[in-house]
């Protein structure tokens, strides 16, 4: 291969984990410290970057045709039509993309190119992340990515579409950018990334702890394990944001609990009024944070080994979640980090 092919390769790669600095670490001995996770990070960016180097040597031995290149790679970016924007909680959104191939690759930026809805198969899987790019500076190619989890059905994606739930954060740099698309627009991804692989029945309980946007990529998977009539998993969701306004698939979540093997318990850490006043009928929802004792409630009596946990939040929430477990006695195989 030659240098310019490789450097092409090396632009595609997701960006390294940072790595943390000494002062990152208090010194109390944590189980995992931030060094242990950011090894974890490390072995899955290096998987990642095999993957995707390994694809793109395959691609580069075959000339594709428009029709057969796939609607969404791993290693290159696909341009998908913005169809919908549905605004889901006083700060996020639903955004809903549709597969496209416009008429010429060239062409991509032009004003004027035509683009087709491609409603074919997407091969994205529950769990899974995407990336998005957005060019800040089309002179200096200036490229700003981020990665969102899609939280449709199979469904949806068979039909060449995906929807996103993105918070918009006021001084977010991506957040500016999204705020402005408009339906119709074209937007660029790649993916999807991720090693989360479900097998039905393979474990008796899935432990879901998750905050914030965190929820994106746990909404899909229980609902394709509720869904799944021979699937006897029970999935206990307990998510955690600061206030009732910022409770994210609430709705969803009701609907989930009409299923024999799922429950969930939200914890807001800033409430105010009393918590009836504003919780609805069959809602479990308790005030604080999600601590240690309510991770060991949780998984009092169950056998560990048949229990999987899932994991996602910000870094200080995984980091403690993974500490509180672990601390528990659950191993590391029963153990995911998204
Ligand atoms: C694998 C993966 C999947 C993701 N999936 C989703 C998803 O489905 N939906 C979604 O909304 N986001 C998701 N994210 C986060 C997303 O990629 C961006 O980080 C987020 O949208 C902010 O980007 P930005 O450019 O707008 O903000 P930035 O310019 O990067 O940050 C602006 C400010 O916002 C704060 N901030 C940024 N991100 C967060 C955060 N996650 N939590 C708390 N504060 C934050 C920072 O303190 C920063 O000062 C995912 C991230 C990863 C790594």
């Amino acid at each position: 291969m030659n240098e310019e092919n490789q450097q092409s390769i090396d632009a595609l790669l997701p960006p390294c984990p940072e790595e943390p600095q000494e002062s990152d670490c208090y010194g109390s001995g944590c189980s995992p410290c931030v060094f242990d996770i950011y090894h974890l990070q490390l072995i899955e960016w290096q998987k990642q970057c095999n993957e995707i180097r390994c694809n793109e040597r395959c691609r580069s031995e075959t000339t594709d045709t428009e029709s057969d290149k796939p609607l969404l790679s791993q290693i290159k970016f696909s341009p998908f039509q913005l169809l919908s924007v549905q605004q889901h909680t006083h700060d996020t959104f639903i955004y809903s993309f549709q597969a496209v191939r416009a008429s010429s690759e060239q062409d991509l930026r032009s004003h004027d190119i035509k683009y087709t809805h491609v409603k074919e198969p997407l091969d994205i899987k529950v769990g899974q992340h995407l990336i998005m790019r957005y060019n800040i500076d089309e002179n200096q190619n200036g490229f700003l990515t981020r990665a969102y989890t899609p939280i449709s059905d199979l469904k949806s994606s068979r039909m060449g579409q995906f929807e996103v739930l993105i918070k918009l954060y006021e001084h977010g740099k991506m957040s500016k950018y999204i705020q402005n698309l408009k339906e119709n627009d074209i937007v660029e991804w790649r993916g999807p990334f991720g090693n989360f692989k479900y097998v039905p029945n393979s474990y008796r309980h899935l432990l879901i702890f998750c905050a914030g946007t965190g929820i994106a990529p746990m909404y899909p998977i229980a609902k394709f394990i509720v869904e799944n009539d021979s699937d006897e998993t029970f999935v206990q969701m307990l998510f955690a944001c600061k206030s009732f306004e910022d409770i994210l698939f609430r709705d969803e979540m009701q609907q989930l609990a009409l299923y024999w093997n799922f429950s969930a318990v939200i914890f807001l850490s800033r409430v105010e009024s009393p918590l009836q006043s504003q919780a609805r009928y069959g809602e479990i929802i308790r005030k604080g944070k999600m601590d240690k004792s309510v991770i060991h409630e949780h998984l009092a009596g169950k056998t560990l080994q048949r229990v999987l946990v899932l994991i996602c939040g910000t870094k200080s929430f995984n980091k403690d979640m993974i500490n509180y477990v672990k601390q528990i006695g659950v191993q590391d195989e029963n153990i995911h980090l998204f």
